[in-house]
């Protein structure tokens, strides 16, 4: 258990802990934009061992929580087709989509909607059924993005003409961008995702902390790992520094993973993405490149047109966008734990498994 046991140690945990305490002298807000990572510090208790004048924001960093009600809509409108069969992970099938239900309830009505572990089970699917279009929905982060463009790949590689993607790809940087552009929004310091520098690399974070002029730590999901880059993030925030530190180096390399860039921009192009609840985000998203157009279904099946993308989110009186952005705590929503649980959610964030609101449910309540 080398890397999981020695980075959950209570005496490694309390010793970061107290350094960030004896190094802090300014009120501090942090922010991590990682599903995962809120709920590493939510299950562990992390924010309650930091100094007062140390706050830590959750980002919009769950994948499903920021996937537009309306691709929601088209992906339902999709799987009521006879023909189609749609593979999806099974944290998207209960996000309620803009005006059709979700895809739960769209399966419990015979859409042959499949769960799946990777995407590249929809090949199998295709094989396994000639006469029906499979659809993948390929949604998520940099983190996901190669497995998706794998799909796509070998699809057209292998002539499954009968294999789709709904794409919905998201990309950090743009909306750390997005987020520091509005002072009431913007933290003081930001703790970046391990698994997306893990593909990416650590590099392109060294010029956007210069950019955005803050500090940004590259951190990891055990509870050291996050304590870890918490403490260098305020270290450098105290001595004034905009850098990047890489606090998750066991896993992140400077440059990244060369195969899965590759992979991402042999099938991808950057392109505007909506954010659910935040808008469209210029230049912040992926979409596929036009070599890939057979493989496309938003082309193989269009949207109806009473079926625009608009920013429409979650139930009128979710405060979803407030909480996505760090300017609401989910326990300050009126409707936490009341109106807004997991089994009866308002807004995706009490839905996903690495939403913010249901991570305080599960471990603050
Ligand atoms: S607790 Fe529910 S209603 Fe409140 S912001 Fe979260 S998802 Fe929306």
């Amino acid at each position: 258990m080398k890397h999981l046991t020695e980075y959950s140690d209570p005496a490694s945990i309390h010793a970061l802990a107290a350094e960030i305490a004896r190094i802090s002298k300014r009120p501090a807000r942090i922010m991590e934009v990682c599903g995962g990572q809120t709920h590493a510090i939510l299950r562990h208790a992390l924010d309650t061992l930091l100094p007062p004048h140390v706050q830590l924001l959750h980002g919009p960093g769950c994948p499903v929580c920021v996937t537009p009600s309306a691709y929601l809509d088209h992906a339902i409108a999709i799987a009521r087709r006879p023909d189609v069969i749609l593979c999806t992970f099974g944290d998207l099938l209960r996000v309620p989509s803009d005006s059709s239900g979700d895809l739960y309830a769209a399966k419990a009505r015979g859409a042959d909607v499949r769960m799946i572990t990777s995407p590249l089970q929809a090949l199998d699917f295709a094989r396994a059924n000639p006469d029906k279009q499979i659809v993948h929905l390929a949604i998520g982060f940099e983190t996901t993005a190669p497995a998706n463009a794998m799909l796509a790949y070998l699809a057209k590689d292998k002539g499954l003409a009968n294999v789709s993607l709904l794409v919905s790809q998201f990309l950090v940087p743009p909306i750390l961008r997005a987020i520091c552009a509005d002072p009431e929004t913007a933290p003081d310091a930001f703790l970046a995702a391990g698994h997306v520098c893990a593909i990416v690399g650590s590099d392109p974070y060294v010029s956007l902390a210069r950019e955005l002029n803050r500090p940004i730590a590259v951190t990891g999901f055990e509870p050291a790992d996050i304590l870890l880059g918490v403490l260098d993030v305020l270290r450098l925030f105290e001595q004034g520094r905009a850098e990047m530190i890489n606090a998750y180096p066991r896993v992140v390399h400077p440059s990244g993973n060369p195969e899965a860039l590759r992979i991402i921009d042999a099938v991808f192009q950057i392109a505007d993405r909506e954010w659910r609840g935040l808008g469209v985000v210029p230049l912040s998203g992926l979409s596929l490149r036009p070599e890939y157009a057979a493989h496309d279904a938003a082309q193989r099946f269009p949207l109806a047109p009473k079926l625009v993308y608009k920013q429409v989110n979650d139930a009128p009186e979710c405060p979803a966008a407030k909480v996505l952005l760090g300017k609401l705590q989910p326990p300050d929503c009126p409707h936490f734990g009341a109106r807004c649980t997991p089994d009866h959610p308002l807004g995706a964030p009490m839905v996903s498994p690495e939403g913010p609101c249901a991570a305080f449910y599960l471990h603050r309540r």
